[in-house]
């Protein structure tokens, strides 16, 4: 069953297209991650999806209809930036929420907090570190009972011990049925914790699937070349080599198919100490996102 559903989604800013046109089909109990490098549209598409700010056009369904308030309070969003008011303390910030949602559940607030180190709720917000208000606003949203969580880089400013707490909270969450979607730069966070992804760039998506079809079928054949200067011009017509990456000496060549074939054709080059390994999805997002190469054309990494 599909949770969310975005058709042709568009906003402009003076001739910025910050979302240029997106298509998403998110199925409940999901967990969806958002990926794309600075200023690719991931805020600007969770601001349209909740009517934060008006799209220029396209449409946004939960559940096949329209959000109505009634969707909107089994929603929670966290934001990029703290909403939190910096003159009230962690206990006020309970209270409102208990008063704003009736979905609200001040104990499960309070063991969430305990959980993030937030322990003292007299403090105000303005004396809270950076990291802490995010912890606030993460487990005063996952205390709310939501069928959706959308989550703009919840793990940002947090330490290990708390990012590792919040991917868990997501994992669970979808669990029960819950549908979350997150935008992270930690893209060890994403491959953790969700099972869909797509990358946006530029206002549109460059690459969306499920993760693991997305690693499927293909492979990364590595290898070390014998100097830095070494020609690998013998690889450019190995039809298989979707692409290649030179960082100094050593090679790594994306193939599709036979990548044992591709390690030997590699060898008989020149190039030692081969190995084949699974492509991460940090290969994946920056081959998303990289300029496009045509077959076995070499990208000088930096
Ligand atoms: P980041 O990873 O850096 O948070 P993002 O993917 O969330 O980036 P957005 O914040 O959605 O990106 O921004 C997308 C584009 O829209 C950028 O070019 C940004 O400068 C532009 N933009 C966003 N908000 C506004 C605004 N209020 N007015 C004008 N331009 C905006």
């Amino acid at each position: 069953m599909t949770a969310l559903t975005i058709a042709g989604l568009r906003k402009n800013y003076g001739s910025v297209a910050a979302v240029d046109g997106i298509d998403l089909e998110i199925p409940k109990g999901c967990v969806f991650g958002l990926l794309g490098p600075n200023g690719a549209g991931k805020s600007t598409t969770f601001k349209c999806v909740l009517g934060l700010i008006r799209a220029s056009a396209g449409r946004v369904l939960f559940a096949g209809a329209p959000f109505s308030p009634a969707a909107l309070e089994r929603t929670a969003y966290v934001p990029e930036r703290s909403v939190l008011y910096d003159w009230m303390s962690v206990r006020e910030h309970i209270g409102y929420m208990k008063n704003s949602f009736t979905g609200f559940d001040p104990e499960r607030a309070r063991e969430l907090l305990a959980q993030f180190g937030v322990g003292d709720e007299s403090k105000r917000v303005r004396a809270l570190s950076k990291g802490m208000r995010t912890a606030v606003a993460v487990a005063l949203a996952f205390a709310r009972r939501v069928d959706l969580l959308l989550l703009d880089e919840p793990t940002s400013g947090l330490d290990p011990v708390n990012q590792r707490s919040v991917l868990n909270l997501i994992i669970n969450e979808a669990a029960q049925g819950t549908t979350v979607v997150f935008s992270s730069h930690q893209i060890g966070q994403v491959e953790r914790a969700a099972d869909r992804i797509a990358v946006m760039q530029r206002g549109r998506i460059v690459l969306e699937g499920i993760v693991d079809d997305l690693k499927a079928g293909r492979k990364i054949v590595e290898g070390i070349l014998p100097s830095d200067d070494f020609s690998v011009n013998g690889l450019a017509s190995d039809a298989r080599i979707v692409r290649l990456e030179r960082n100094g000496r050593i090679l790594r060549a994306f193939v599709t198919e036979q990548p044992d074939d591709v390690a030997a054709h590699m060898s008989a080059l020149g190039a030692q100490g081969l190995r084949v390994v699974d492509l991460s999805l940090e290969d994946i997002f920056l081959d998303a996102v990289a300029p496009k190469v045509t077959t076995a054309s070499v990208v000088e990494e930096a």
